[in-house]
Formats: structure tokens, C-alpha cells, sequence
């Protein structure tokens, strides 16, 4: 049965978070809102006064009697009087029960003390207060029995309205503020971040990574550039790298080639000159000649490293006894060295040892060493060639006791058209291309090659290679 891989959607999931935390905190502030509100509401227009002392009549007094608010005492049920110096009623307003225009001695006597206290007289709590300025006495009265449920202000659903909608988007609006700088911090800071590396990458700045420690998709966002610049960044410079080496291959090319080239040129001209004897003639024709082999051997070289360097290149694998092989080998040379008055010794392993090769380019990976050897060393040199097996892998050691390389061309001494010493070289004649393209050969066949070498102390070219090799 096909499985399914749940795929975790964390974004999708933080959005969850957030929506759910969204609806409840709205839920709550609802409820605080309104009851904020109600609360405020109630405090504000719906507090009834405990006693009449919150009406009391100085604290409604104003100069002008006609603009005091009556609208408490009428509300209540009440009535105020403005009484001049004479006891004659000036003013009224409200309820008033009796249609007098003037205060008695009576009526005076009744309420004697209603400036000071509440004076309960005929159903009605009375105060009164005087207004020395303007000489006239404000008298209040409300039913004993007032209505409690009358508000003390009057609250229309209009002013409620505006002031709860008013509560309620103050309190809508710091909640945004705060939810909006938590998905910020969520969403916009980490897509910020890869939107900025994206632009100094885009300017052609291979270093750039993004540093976000989201573990959410942008995190895979974040892993997949990161990865990809690091891919560009190594091919960029890998790139950059082989164009240098290109360079340095062309310039090594015409400088190897234009010294034969010109003594051949040269040589040919003084012999088309017809002032040349014979002797003159027949030595040119040989400057001519060894020069023209020298080219030809620089371009054959470059023409086989090439190839080797080439995508298309296959080697030819057959599974060969190397025992066999490099005794043969041996046999090869062995009247070389002789005539080189090299000394010798050989060490191969008796059994057999097969491993898949390209016997054509192994032969000549191989020789390119022992020419080496035979070609940069003087007579009396000592050389070793030995071939153990070694578990699985085969150990080939092609060593020398002649003039070595230096420690310090042990790894660059594979680069082509590396030499140690030019003059050395151009007496020999080497293309500077031998150890280059043995390398190649060896590590196509998946082994490795090495170089123990010091000046003077001669050279040690370790190889490995291994039955599997593919
Ligand atoms: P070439 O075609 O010049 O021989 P190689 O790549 O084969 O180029 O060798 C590079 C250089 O390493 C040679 O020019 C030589 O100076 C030095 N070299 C290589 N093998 C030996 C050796 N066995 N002993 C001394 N010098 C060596």
C-alpha cells in the first residue's frame, strides 16, 4: 500500500496560532469592553442619589436664576422658587402644588432652617440658599418620596453609543498594534531577511547567506538558498579557477613551442641563404630536426592531455593481472637502465592480483615515471620499482636515489608544464606535461598518486589503485 508522508504545514499551523489567539483575545475584549463600559455608564448616569443633600440648593446657585439647571429637581418631581427681598416669587419652575405669588410667614416658618438642613414639610424635602450678590432666595423642594430610578443625567443611546464605540476601537486598536508586530515578527522579519540576501546575491555576491532561525518553511527557504549559494559560490570559483588555469595553459603552450619553432625558422632560413657549406648545411638539418621532434613531441603530449581531460574520454577496462603487468614492464626497461648504468632492484608479488585497467594508458602513466627516472638522474642512480598487494588495493612504488624535487613542489609538480629547473629541462627536452598526464590516467582508473621527494635525495612516486574502481 502507497503511504503518505504528512507534510507539516507550519506556516499554515503559526497562522492557526494566530487566528485562534486572535478570536479568543477579541472574545475577551468584548467582554471587557462592554463591561468597562457598563461600568462606566453606570458610574456616570445611572448613580442615584442616596440622599437630596446632592441637590442642594447652593450647589445649584448661580447669579443669574434664570439659568440655573432645574432639570434634577423637575425630574424628580420638584419645583424651585426664586423669592425676592419681599418674599414675592419671582421665579418657578417645576411642580410646584400651590399657585401663590408670595411666600407667607407661615410658609417661611415651615421651612426656617432648610439653608442648613433638609427640611421635611408637607410631602416635600426642602433646602433654600441666599444669594447675597444678586438678593434672592432660591428655594428647592423634591417629593419625600422621589422616584430613585430617575437618572441624575440624562443619558441619550446616542452619547452611550458614541462613547462605547469610542472604548471599544481604542481597545480594538492597541490589540491590531500588538497582533500586527506579533505576525511581524513571524512573517515579516524572516521574509525581509531572504528578500535582502536574494538582493546582494543578485548583485553578484556569491557569499551572501541568510541567517534567520525560523524552523518553519522559511527555514526550508532558507536552507535552499543557503545551499544553492553555496553551489554557485564553488562553481563560480571553480570556474574561475579552470579560466586561470586555461590561460596559463595557452601562455605555457606558446612559450614551449615558439623556442623550436623560431630555431627551426631560423636555421631554414640560413639554409636558403646558398651561402652555407655543406657541413654547415648538414648541421642545421639536424638543429632543424631535433627541434621539430621536440615540437612535435609538445604537441602530441598536449594533444593526449587533452583528450584525457575531455567529458567524452573512456578508458578501455579489461581485468589484468598488474603482477604481470609491470614485470613486463620491467623487462621493457631493463636494457635502458642497463645502458643508463642505473642500479636496480624490483619487488612484485608472485600471485596475481587483477584489477579492471586501460593496459595502453596504465603503460604509459608507468613509463612516464621510469623515462623520468632514466632521464633526469646520472648514471650509478639507484632505482626501485616494487608492486604488493595490500587488501584490497595495489601499492605500485617507483622510487629513485638522484637529484629529487624540492619539498615544496611535492603537490604542484602534477600541474602541467611544472618544472623544477627550465634549463635542466630544455637540455632534456621535457614537455612538462609527463607527471600531469600520469596523474590523470591514474585517478581515471580511481587510484591516487603521490610524491616523497626532497632535493638531492631523490624521488618516491607512490600509486594505489583498487579492484573496484568504478
Ligand atoms: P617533463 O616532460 O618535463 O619530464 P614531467 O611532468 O614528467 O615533465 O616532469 C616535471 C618535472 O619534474 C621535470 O621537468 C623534472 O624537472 C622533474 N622530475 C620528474 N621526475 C623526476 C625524477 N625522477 N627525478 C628528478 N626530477 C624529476
Amino acid at each position: 500500500m502507497r503511504k503518505y508522508k504528512l507534510r507539516k504545514h507550519k506556516i499554515a499551523n503559526s497562522l492557526l496560532r494566530n487566528y485562534i489567539f486572535l478570536a479568543l483575545t477579541m472574545i475577551f475584549l468584548i467582554i471587557i469592553t462592554s463591561f468597562i463600559v457598563s461600568i462606566f455608564a453606570f458610574a456616570l448616569y445611572f448613580n442615584t442619589p442616596s440622599s437630596f443633600s446632592v441637590t442642594d440648593a447652593s450647589s445649584l446657585m448661580n447669579d443669574d436664576y434664570t439659568k440655573i439647571d432645574y432639570a434634577t429637581i423637575e425630574n424628580l418631581g420638584g419645583y424651585a422658587d426664586v423669592l425676592d427681598k419681599n418674599n414675592n416669587i419671582i421665579y418657578s419652575q417645576g411642580n410646584s402644588p400651590n399657585d401663590k405669588s408670595k411666600y407667607t410667614i407661615e410658609d417661611f416658618n415651615k421651612i426656617i432652617l432648610s439653608s442648613s438642613f433638609e427640611v421635611v414639610e408637607d410631602g416635600y424635602i426642602y433646602r433654600s440658599a441666599y444669594n447675597k450678590d444678586k438678593d434672592f432666595l432660591l428655594v428647592v423642594a423634591i417629593p419625600e418620596n422621589y422616584d430613585t430610578t430617575i437618572p441624575k443625567h440624562k443619558l441619550t443611546p446616542k452619547i452611550f453609543g458614541v462613547i462605547s464605540a469610542f472604548c471599544g476601537l481604542l481597545i480594538l486598536a492597541l490589540f491590531f498594534i500588538i497582533y500586527s508586530r506579533l505576525s511581524s515578527r513571524n512573517f515579516v522579519k524572516p521574509l525581509s531577511a531572504l528578500t535582502e540576501g536574494a538582493k546582494i546575491f543578485a548583485k553578484g555576491d556569491y557569499s551572501a547567506r541568510i541567517n534567520i532561525s525560523s524552523n518553519n518553511e522559511f527555514g526550508e527557504l532558507r536552507d535552499a538558498f543557503n545551499t544553492m549559494a553555496e553551489k554557485i559560490q564553488k562553481e563560480t570559483t571553480l570556474r574561475e579557477e579552470s579560466e586561470e588555469a586555461r590561460r596559463r595553459l595557452i601562455l605555457d603552450i606558446s612559450h614551449d613551442l615558439k623556442n623550436p619553432l623560431s630555431s627551426i625558422l631560423g636555421y631554414s632560413n640560413l639554409l636558403l641563404s646558398e651561402e652555407v657549406t655543406p657541413e654547415e648545411s648538414s648541421k642545421y638539418l639536424e638543429i632543424i630536426n631535433n627541434n621539430s621532434e621536440r615540437a612535435n613531441e609538445l604537441i602530441q603530449d598536449l594533444f593526449d592531455f587533452s583528450k584525457l581531460q575531455s567529458t567524452d574520454f573512456k578508458l578501455t577496462l579489461e581485468d589484468t593481472d598488474i603482477c604481470e603487468f609491470l614485470r613486463e614492464a620491467i623487462a621493457f626497461y631493463i636494457p635502458e637502465i642497463e645502458e643508463k648504468e642505473f642500479l636496480y632492484d624490483f619487488d612484485i608479488d608472485d600471485d596475481s592480483f587483477f584489477i579492471p585497467m586501460d593496459k595502453k594508458h596504465l603503460w604509459r602513466a608507468l613509463s612516464n615515471l621510469i623515462n623520468n627516472s632514466l632521464k633526469y638522474n646520472p648514471k650509478g642512480t639507484f632505482i626501485k620499482i616494487s608492486g604488493n598487494k595490500i587488501n584490497h588495493s595495489f601499492k605500485i612504488v617507483i622510487e629513485d636515489t638522484g637529484i629529487g624535487i624540492p619539498k615544496d613542489l611535492q603537490t604542484e609538480i602534477f600541474h602541467p608544464f611544472v618544472r623544477v629547473d627550465d634549463s635542466r629541462n630544455s637540455k632534456s627536452g621535457g614537455s612538462g606535461l609527463g607527471l600531469a598526464i600520469a596523474k590523470n590516467i591514474i585517478e581515471k582508473h580511481g587510484g591516487i598518486i603521490e610524491l616523497l621527494s626532497e632535493k638531492d635525495l631523490g624521488c618516491k612516486f607512490i600509486i594505489f589503485l583498487y579492484k573496484d574502481n568504478t
